[in-house]
């Protein structure tokens, strides 16, 4: 997608997010900065290029995070701008890159030139949870598209739900209590069953002078630990809404 695609989206969620002079200028440089300069991921051990046209979810989901995280501690200079490079990578893969060059040019020539469905912005602020679940659905269901106004209306509304997801820090009421009550019973059932098969495990274990014991027991309280689900994407969710959980 070109320059001017992606700032014409952007203005349009600006537009509605009302933003300042200063914040709206580090959106708008941020939806353009993945296309500047190619960006790398580096962790330890490991640095790798950014494939621009299908960045990895994880890769985005980073910047996901890194906007939210800044939101919160109310840094919405960085914020804005890793919310930018996160939308730029959307509207990427809203378009699908064609067999020739010279049609996929056209298209995004083409596409330039279209205006940014205002309906479908207003959806996107109207279509959207506040949850790191529902960003990463999002991206999920962003496909290529082909026809040019397809793309424009998928990437207008995918990025306006994401940009409303990530800068809506109203916490849902009762929040706090569910997590406590959701650690307790974490607390009380999982971690007790957990160390159960491996106490059994270990017994068994030194009883038979055999390691098979525990090994299984081992892989049943890995089992047990990792099948408690609710209580890993609720530790997400305390997360994403600044809040620690114990
Ligand atoms: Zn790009």
């Amino acid at each position: 997608m070109k320059w001017r695609s992606h700032i014409s989206i952007g203005k349009a969620i600006a537009d509605a997010l009302e933003l300042p002079p200063g914040e709206r200028k580090a959106f708008l440089e941020g939806i353009v900065e993945p296309d500047r300069h190619k960006e790398r991921v580096t962790g330890p051990g490991y640095s790798y290029r950014v494939s621009h046209h299908h960045p990895s979810r994880r890769v985005v989901m980073l910047h996901v995070w890194m906007a939210r995280r800044s939101f919160l501690r109310n840094n919405s200079y960085l914020g804005y701008r890793h919310l930018g490079m996160a939308l730029h990578y959307i509207q990427d893969k809203s378009t699908s890159k064609g067999f020739l060059g010279m049609s996929h040019d056209r298209r995004e020539e083409a596409l330039a030139e279209l205006e940014v469905p205002a309906e479908a912005i207003e959806r996107g602020f109207r279509k959207y949870l506040s949850s790191p679940e529902f960003v990463s659905r999002s991206l999920k269901l962003t496909r290529p598209e082909k026809d040019i106004h397809q793309i424009m209306a998928q990437a207008s509304f995918r990025s306006a739900a994401v940009a409303a997801a990530i800068t809506d820090l109203r916490r849902p009421s009762g929040l706090e209590q569910k997590l406590r009550a959701l650690h307790r019973s974490h607390l009380l059932v999982y971690v007790p069953l957990a160390i159960g098969s491996l106490a059994i495990g270990i017994s068994l274990s030194l009883a038979w002078w055999n390691p098979i014991p525990l090994a299984t027991g081992t892989v049943i309280s890995l089992i047990v630990l990792v099948r408690d689900r609710p209580y890993r994407q609720l530790g997400k969710v305390a997360l994403w809404h600044g809040l620690k959980m114990h």
